[in-house]
């Protein structure tokens, strides 16, 4: 996995053995980031236990769920590597130039347009004849941290093939991919964390972003709260839980009289 190997993946007519290397190489970032995002969540938890979402559920499923991580992170891995190294052969659009505006700009579509598939694949995935793809994800009706890659192969194909897509009708720079899936597989994460570390007017009506609360009510109630970043498509489709807005601000309250107990006196 040399320097050398990615930047001949990135140069126009690059073969497979280049292409494995940037496989290789994204594999290793995932599993970090995984790492990474999953202690900090640990201990984060371990301090706040006020903060968990379903107070009465015990979740003690780690590593039957991180058993299915490697098929996860391979697929979600390939997908990815896939979309970069097209881009980099030259046979998607070309992507813009990097520029202060049109990137963010570029960055910004793309988180948006992933939330719309995110929705919609999960709506389709919830459909009887395709259930059988994601029951596997929703044996945790607590999650946990580490429930965001106890999915089945299927599920991870048709939620990560966003990012082989994207590149051939948006010219998104391959750096702003980059950034987008770091914030995917640690945002994802923070959706399955179980505790509300951030509850914030942010992530509640009329503002669209969603917390862990969003994604965590989705376990534990199965029919609402599709979504992934924003809570707009379930807004709009009349799928969002009645008490998510409210519980979201419950958690503010909590996280103020945390920050006042802990805080100088
Ligand atoms: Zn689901
Ligand atoms: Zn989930």
């Amino acid at each position: 996995m040399s320097p050398e190997g990615i930047l001949r993946a990135m140069a126009p007519g690059a073969g497979l053995a280049d292409f494995a290397v940037l496989f290789a190489l994204v594999v290793v970032v995932i599993v970090a980031i995984l790492l990474g995002t999953g202690l900090f969540f640990e201990v984060m938890n371990a301090r706040h236990p006020e903060r968990k979402v379903q107070k009465h559920r015990v979740n003690a499923r780690k590593w039957q769920e991180l058993a299915y991580a490697p098929g996860s992170i391979l697929t979600l891995s390939l997908c990815f590597a896939g979309g970069l190294f097209a881009q980099w052969q030259g046979w998607t659009l070309t992507p813009l130039p990097l520029s202060w505006w049109s990137s963010p700009l570029l960055l910004g579509i793309s988180v948006v347009l992933y939330d719309a598939w995110f929705y919609w694949v999960h709506r389709l995935l919830h459909w009887r004849p395709m259930f059988r793809f994601h029951a596997l994800h929703h044996k945790s009706v607590a999650p946990t941290v580490w429930t965001n890659h106890h999915e089945t192969i299927v599920e991870a194909l048709l939620n990560q093939l966003f990012y082989f897509v994207i590149v051939f009708v948006l010219p998104i720079p391959w750096q702003m991919l980059v950034a987008q899936k770091i914030y995917d597989q640690i945002s994802g994460m923070l959706g399955h964390a179980g505790y509300e570390h951030f509850a914030s007017p942010m992530a509640r009506w009329p503002w669209p972003l969603a917390s862990t609360v969003f994604h965590d009510q989705h376990h534990g109630y199965f029919r609402f709260n599709f979504a992934h970043t924003f809570s707009f498509w379930d807004r709009v489709m009349g799928t969002l839980h009645p008490s998510y807005d409210a519980t979201v601000a419950s958690f503010e309250s909590t996280a103020s009289q945390t920050a006042t107990k802990s805080g100088p006196t």
